[in-house]
Order: C-alpha cells, then sequence, then structure tokens
C-alpha cells in the first residue's frame, strides 16, 4: 500500500498573522494563497478531498491536516471551509491536532519553547546546557535530537533554567474556546501533551497518550480516535498504547504498509514536487 495523499501542514501566513524568523528559517510556514494554489491544483486532478479513512483506501482522495494548533489555524479552517464548500469539502476532509500542553495547560513545550528560549537567551547556553561543548555542533537540530527525548520533569528544568516569554507562547497557539469552535468546522486529533518522543519514558507516555484524549472529550469534541506524533515518532510500543487508549488511526510522517497506526504523510513545504509526482500518477 503506497503513501496516502494527507498533506501536513505547520504554520500558515495569513493577512493578520505574525509568525517569528525562525518558523520561516526553518520551512515550517506556506502562504496561504500558496496553500490554496496547492490544494487547487489537487482537486483539479484525479484527487477529490476524503477522510482519513478514504485517503488510504482508495487512494483518490486528499485529507489535509494541521499540526500544533497554531493560533492561525481557526482563521484557515474558516477561509478553506469558505472557499471549498461548494465542491463538497466536509468536517470530516481535515484533522487538526492538537497539543494539550501547549493549547490548555499552559505548560509549554515542543520546538517552539525552544525556539522561544533562544530569542530570549543565546542558542550557545542553551547548548552548553545540553553538554553540546563542540561550538561547531551547537545548532537547532542536535539541539532538537536531543531535547525531544528528555522526560516532563528535564523539560520543566530547561524552563526554571532558561527565561522564556510566556505571553508570546500563549498567544501562539488556539486556546481553549479556539479549539472547541474548531471542532465544530474540522476534525479534532490528539498530538498529546509535551510534544516529545514517546518512544522514550513510555510509562508517561500512556499517561499522555490516553490523557490527551480524555481532555479533548471531557470538553465534548468526541470521538478522539486519531493519534497525530509528536515529530512523528513512533515504534510497536507506541503503537500498542495509542490501540489500548482507544485510537484507531496513528499519524506519522513516513508509512507502514496495513498498519493504521503508522499512516505517512507528506509534508506541504518539504515534498511540494513529491505531491504533484503523485498527481501525475494518479
Ligand atoms: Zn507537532
Amino acid at each position: 500500500m503506497k503513501k496516502p495523499l494527507i498533506i501536513m501542514i505547520h504554520r500558515v501566513e495569513c493577512d493578520d498573522s505574525s509568525i517569528d524568523n525562525l518558523y520561516y528559517q526553518r520551512n515550517m510556514v506556506i502562504k496561504i494563497d500558496k496553500l490554496i494554489e496547492l490544494i487547487n491544483e489537487i482537486i483539479k486532478s484525479k484527487f477529490s478531498f476524503g477522510t482519513i479513512t478514504e485517503s488510504i483506501d482508495t487512494r483518490k482522495n486528499l485529507h489535509i491536516t494541521f499540526d500544533d494548533g497554531y493560533k492561525e489555524h481557526l482563521t484557515v479552517a474558516k477561509i478553506l471551509k469558505k472557499e471549498y464548500r461548494s465542491v463538497g469539502l466536509k468536517k470530516e476532509n481535515c484533522s487538526f491536532a492538537i497539543n494539550i500542553g501547549n493549547s490548555f495547560l499552559h505548560e509549554f513545550s515542543g520546538m517552539d519553547l525552544i525556539y522561544n528560549i533562544i530569542k530570549n537567551n543565546s542558542i550557545e547556553e542553551l547548548c552548553s546546557y545540553l553538554s553540546i561543548n563542540n561550538q561547531k555542533n551547537c545548532n537547532l537540530d542536535l539541539l532538537k535530537k536531543i531535547y525531544i527525548k528528555m522526560n516532563i520533569s528535564e523539560i520543566e528544568e530547561i524552563k526554571n533554567s532558561f527565561k522564556y516569554n510566556f505571553e508570546i507562547l500563549k498567544n501562539q497557539f488556539l486556546n481553549q474556546k479556539e479549539v472547541i469552535e474548531l471542532s465544530k468546522l474540522f476534525n479534532i486529533i490528539s498530538h498529546g501533551v509535551y510534544h516529545r518522543d514517546l518512544r522514550y519514558h513510555k510509562k508517561s507516555s500512556k499517561r499522555e497518550v490516553l490523557n490527551s484524549k480524555k481532555h479533548l472529550e471531557n470538553l465534548g469534541i468526541k470521538p478522539i480516535d486519531i493519534f497525530c506524533y509528536p515529530e512523528g515518532k513512533s515504534n510497536k510500543d507506541v503503537w500498542q498504547i495509542c490501540k489500548d487508549s482507544g485510537y484507531k488511526f496513528g499519524l506519522s510522517i513516513n508509512h507502514a504498509p496495513n498498519n493504521p497506526y503508522k499512516i505517512g504523510r507528506y509534508c506541504i513545504n518539504r515534498n511540494i514536487a513529491k505531491i504533484l509526482r503523485k498527481l501525475k500518477d494518479a
């Protein structure tokens, strides 16, 4: 089974959005016009909008996913709704992955926290904290490698050791009210609590995979049956944790055939050429 046409989007530049330069440098931003242009191109080919299941089964359906619950996602959701309602875009055709820590608990984590920290401190300070002592190795890629494997108290310790801007982080993510509003427009899926590599510290992983589902469902957003792995990282143990917690699917980046817990996605920024090639092959 080939990788289905599920696209993965992070930040979207809309008229009113203010997105820090770092997100541009990390190639995580797409302009709304460009996004619409690409979706138009896809649906002008043999693809039409579909649910996750349809995109896996038919390979003629496009499913759109947004990761991390960034503030602008509600604006984008409204724009897409307006733009594509007449050509059959339904609620189940887009999924928005929400991180409980960032959106509701204000226990900020993920690379968003790291980006914020290096705006307020030097990257070198953070590198030496993480024992990256060779100046040459002090870069965001290596920082990320070390950071996403940390346990929850280590993540907390970073926040106690470095200055970060609470208000900027708070305003960067959708809040509870906005997530509920978004849930009326499109699918909400879970993206965990601490945005870390769930293959490590499995006891905590179990807790956050289950708790993030419960948290969203307690807000009346039901059912939460898709889990989106932070940084796309998963393995057999994580698939089992998701299954045991009541999820039906796990969204990743790489694809494994016939495994509902390792569904691949195409990154809209990095895989545009691949996506366009797929349209020709269909
Ligand atoms: Zn994410």
